[in-house]
């Protein structure tokens, strides 16, 4: 984690500014082993990664202090992961082969190939909005349940004043995430759940995503208006791949939302957008948003959310590399509904 971001980060449980108090192992600009205090606690960053969870924290800070790195790692990382996945064996075996190993514990196919998914392509819509305000500009994105693989790099490229804030509660994925990225110094990571509080200061983000994520958060409502507090007003608040109806098992723990509820969660009405109909456009010049607005009462298997409101005729150039295009799964349009209640 470089020095120099810290600054742009707030405690989510107090609210107040981080300051360094240990460094164990880094450089003059990079710390990847320390920790960090605010006003109510004291974090360890493990890894580059910055660990917010208030679970098993006191440990890793206590075999920082000790300098002890690869216990600290040990603490950070799920139990049964902690003696497979290690810096040295991610690098020699790769992500694949971390896969097969730990595969038999815990899946993660899901995660490590959702870049296949024409879904994952969302992630460049919200820079589209506001690619022209943020032009030449240094631009803050926070970008919320990460997982393991994503587009930061192609995103540096659009906009070399990019600065991306990763927030992932799964010490795991980001671990992996970091461990295959040769640009990680480049991403903050932060580890923590996305409900507990505000991680960045009121106004101070010009994008805010959270795809693919939202539907396995808890605590909607809390993340909605965080996100909303911690956006610019000249700022894009983005939710993608929300589903309104159970689809899954309950085991899944997919929390599926109706959109007259997600509306309320906003201070001012969102944008509401038909998302396989959006990704039907990926290869266009330009993208009309306007085409593939959704109404209150048109049915719809999965959608996305913007906030505040994209304006009904702003058309705006297409970023996607064309490269990512090729080969991508199509969208999810529908799928089974293994449960119904008078909810969902
Ligand atoms: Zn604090």
């Amino acid at each position: 984690m470089l020095k120099k971001d810290i600054s742009l980060l707030r405690c989510p449980y107090c609210g107040f500014s981080f300051h360094i108090h240990l460094e164990v192992e880094g450089d003059a600009k990079n710390i990847e082993y320390g920790t960090v205090y605010c006003r109510c606690d004291e974090f360890p960053i493990v890894y580059g990664i910055l660990y917010l969870h208030k679970k098993r924290h006191k440990h890793i800070v206590s075999s920082l202090q000790s300098g002890n790195t690869a216990q600290a790692l040990r603490y950070a990382l799920p139990r049964y992961a902690q003696y497979v996945v290690t810096p040295t064996i991610v690098g020699s075996v790769g992500l694949a082969g971390i896969q097969m190993i730990i595969g038999f514990i815990n899946n993660l196919t899901y995660y490590i190939n959702r870049q296949r998914e024409s879904e994952s392509l969302l992630i460049f819509y919200p820079y589209m909005v506001v690619a022209r305000q943020v032009k030449g500009k240094a631009c803050v994105w926070l970008d919320i349940g990460s997982g393991i693989k994503h587009y930061y790099r192609a995103l540096r490229k659009l906009h070399t004043r990019l600065q991306i804030i990763s927030l992932e509660q799964s010490f795991l994925n980001i671990f992996l995430s970091r461990a295959i990225d040769p640009e990680k110094q480049k991403t903050m990571h932060i580890c923590v759940d996305a409900g507990v509080g505000m991680c960045l200061k009121p106004k101070s983000a010009d994008i805010v995503t959270c795809h693919d994520a939202f539907p396995f958060i808890a605590r909607q409502k809390a993340v909605a208006s965080y996100c909303t507090t911690m956006v610019k007003r000249t700022g894009i608040v983005s939710f993608a791949s929300i589903p309104e109806h159970q689809y899954l098992s309950f085991r899944s723990a997919v929390n599926p939302i109706h959109r007259s509820l997600l509306k309320s969660y906003f201070p001012t009405p969102p944008t509401f957008i038909h998302e396989a109909n959006l990704l039907s456009m990926m290869g266009q010049k330009t993208i009309d948003f306007s085409k593939v607005f959704i109404h209150d009462h048109d049915p719809v298997f999965r959608y996305m959310c913007m906030w505040p409101q994209v304006k009904k005729d702003a058309v705006y150039t297409n970023v996607i590399p064309k490269h990512f295009i090729q080969g991508k799964l199509p969208p999810w349009t529908k799928g089974p509904k293994f449960w119904q209640n008078i909810v969902y």
